[in-house]
């Protein structure tokens, strides 16, 4: 009966895939793929019953359909008992709705699925930046719904914008952004409590071994015109301290020594 696994390339063109990931795809009945062409040609080799789903996007199309169409096209093989395998570049559950929306799909109709995790964006720019999550403490948003949405973002933690390349682009058809947007962009982060030298990092992943790593400083201030594209993710460093909360550490200095229960 049929089963999908839904696995991670990883950035880094054959060389961030996991063991277990290699291994769904080269013993699949039915790869499909959501990846860049040279990476698609790797696939090839790996397992040769291959189908790109890129060719669900076209211009102007909106793009949840292309992604419900993208769903439909793997869930019809699982459904035909296939055993198959979605392949998504870099982890294939972060900020990338195909693969959940295909495991909750084959769920719902009652079919094993399950997903494999695989290397980020964000596991190779704690890397390439010399960033710890752990330091500040992290948070991860996609760059439109931060604009669109009223929740707050905390300037003492450190703060990834995903898809900084689409920023502001509402009508969810095209693939870029452009000066007003970023200028939108640039406005919120300030009435969030950047300042306009606050240094912000356009970060790009390397995705060939030989690729340079882009790590491009700027001052917030000349986000409007940054050269931004479809892998461009926005790092932005704290611009506060974090602030010690003094009740609490006084709560827990008054609880002594651990005691075991
Ligand atoms: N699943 C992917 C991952 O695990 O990194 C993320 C896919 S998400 C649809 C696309 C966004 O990921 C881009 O707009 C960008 O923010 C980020 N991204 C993709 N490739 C990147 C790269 N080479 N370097 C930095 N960020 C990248």
């Amino acid at each position: 009966c049929g089963r999908l696994v839904v696995v991670g390339t990883g950035m880094v063109l054959g060389g961030q895939i996991t063991a277990i990931a290699k291994s769904e795809i080269v013993n699949a009945d039915h790869v499909f793929c959501l990846v860049d062409g040279l990476c698609e040609q790797w696939l090839s080799g790996l397992n040769s019953s291959l189908t790109s789903l890129q060719k669900h996007y076209a211009p102007g199309k909106y793009r949840p359909q292309s992604y419900r169409d993208m769903v439909d096209a793997v869930i019809k093989a699982v459904r035909a008992g296939q055993s198959v395998c979605l392949v998504a570049y870099g982890h294939p559950g972060i900020f990338a709705c195909v693969p959940h929306w295909a495991i909750k799909a084959a769920r719902d109709e009652g079919f094993e699925a399950r997903m494999e995790p695989g290397i980020s964006a964000q596991d190779c720019l704690y890397a390439d930046l010399g960033l710890d999550p752990g330091t500040h403490g992290s948070q991860s948003m996609e760059a439109t719904q931060y604009l669109i949405y009223c929740n707050r973002i905390d300037p003492a933690k450190l703060l990834i914008l995903w898809q900084v390349g689409l920023a502001g682009e509402i009508s969810l058809t095209h693939f870029e952004t452009d000066r007003a947007r970023l200028s939108l962009l640039m406005e919120k982060l300030m009435a969030d409590g950047y300042g306009m030298d606050h240094e912000v990092i356009i970060y790009e992943a390397a995705m060939l071994a030989m690729m340079p790593v882009r790590m491009e400083r700027i001052a917030l201030s000349r986000l409007p015109e940054a050269r931004l594209s479809g892998i461009s993710t926005l790092v932005i460093p704290p611009a506060f301290d974090l602030k010690p909360d003094q009740a609490m550490r006084a709560r827990l200095r008054a609880l002594g020594p651990l005691k075991a229960d």
